[in-house]
């Protein structure tokens, strides 16, 4: 199909949820590049926000899935999986969990998080249920994750939401303390705010709302959906900060572009599920769980998120170049390759400049950049980018 056909097609027969998009059809990607069906090649600093961490085609993610794609796609969590028991040891071995279920989404992995919370109480014989999230969060369109994000501009269309939420400013310990009652649950933050403008927390913050959690007796949840897996340097951004979760949510570069998320939590957690509690038909299917233990293995060899660390601060170092030489560049912001620019003038109009000239990057808000390229782009890659990005500002 020609270009145009796909697009009339798209507009013909599907629902008119993303609007106009981004006018490219993607066929196919190599590396950190994306080619659309005419030819065109684009450097990719989206990733497809944020999930294919090792860009497209990697030998290692695609061998494996052609080896199990022979085998065995899926037959139900009825049964057990070697590759689905290998990928729990590998995430327990390497994160603050004791315990992991397997979702296919991220709206899916806090649902279950949730959930995992007001059991933990139920089986206490404790009647808590209330989550605090934060304003500006972004937690996933299910009822439940949408009534946990803290915009109004995502739920307004959908109330009555489910009860339980409560939603505090973010960086702002004291609101955090004076929001947790006697029905308290959990508090559920992202380390850095993605969708919500690139908001890192402040280590004191996050810190604060562990101490606040541990003399409250409530849980803490860091949803890690966008800045888990190697994002931020660190396989989980809660390793960045030093302050541990009690239940951490991952969806978006778990499987390079497969569907599947996953919440692990600590044992004295993680025991109230109880067979029957929580399920998924999909969810951890080996197919899914083979390409995440693919992609975790790259991400822990050797060297690899030394790397991340070494390209994402390079790569803060030309945009804070930019920021001191034009004064539409308010600030930048971020860690690791998640990197925020906050611009005086419309982050959608400067996407579409840089996709003008074949770089795709993406928006948080009305006047926030957002940067979550493949965790193995190079300097070479943030030149090129940061070229582009000069050449428009300077217009
Ligand atoms: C993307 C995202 C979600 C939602 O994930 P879906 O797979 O779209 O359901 C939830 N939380 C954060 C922090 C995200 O970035």
């Amino acid at each position: 199909m020609l270009k145009e056909e796909v697009i009339q097609t798209d507009q013909d027969y599907f629902m008119n949820v993303f609007g106009k998009r981004f006018p490219i059809v993607l066929e196919r990607g190599e590396g950190v590049c994306l080619y659309d069906n005419e030819g065109v090649e684009y450097l990719d600093f989206a990733a497809g926000i944020a999930v294919n961490a090792l860009g497209y085609k990697h030998p290692q993610v695609t061998e494996a899935l052609k080896e199990q794609v022979e085998k065995l796609l899926h037959a139900s969590n009825l049964y057990y999986f070697e590759i689905q028991a290998k990928l729990s040891k590998l995430l327990v071995e390497n994160s603050c969990g004791d315990k992991v279920f397997y979702g296919n989404s991220g709206a899916e992995a806090n649902e279950g998080a949730i959930k995992l919370a007001r059991k933990y109480f139920k089986e206490q014989g404790q009647e808590k249920y209330e989550v605090i999230t934060a304003k500006e969060s972004f937690h996933g369109r299910t009822l439940s994750t949408l009534a946990a994000t803290g915009q109004t501009k995502y739920q307004k269309a959908f109330t009555p939401l489910p009860k339980g939420f409560k939603h505090v400013s973010y960086n702002d310990l004291n609101a955090a303390q004076k929001a947790i009652t006697k029905q308290t649950a959990a508090i559920m933050v992202e380390p850095i705010q993605g969708e919500g403008g690139v908001n890192p927390a402040q280590k004191e913050y996050l810190q604060g709302l562990r101490e606040l959690c541990d003399q409250a007796g409530i849980l803490l949840i860091f949803d890690e959906i966008q800045t888990g897996i190697g994002r931020t340097g660190d396989l989980f951004a809660y390793q960045t900060y030093g302050v541990e979760p009690d239940i951490v949510t991952l969806a978006k570069a778990l499987g390079n572009g497969m569907p599947i998320s996953a919440f692990l939590a600590k044992d004295r957690v993680a025991d109230a599920f109880k067979p029957g509690d929580h399920a998924s038909t999909f969810g951890g299917n080996p197919l899914a769980c083979r390409a995440a233990y693919a992609t975790l293995q790259v991400i822990l060899e050797d060297g690899f998120l030394k790397k991340v660390k070494e390209v994402g601060a390079y790569f803060r170092e030309r945009l804070e170049q930019l920021a001191v030489q034009y004064d539409s560049v308010v600030e930048v912001r971020g860690k690791g390759l998640m990197i925020g620019v906050e611009l005086k003038i419309s982050a959608k109009e400067v996407v579409g400049k840089l996709l003008d000239g074949g770089v795709l990057a993406l928006t948080a808000g009305e006047n926030v950049l957002r940067f979550l390229p493949p965790l193995i782009i190079t300097t070479e890659d943030v030149d090129q980018l940061v070229k582009s990005l000069d050449r428009i500002l300077a217009e």
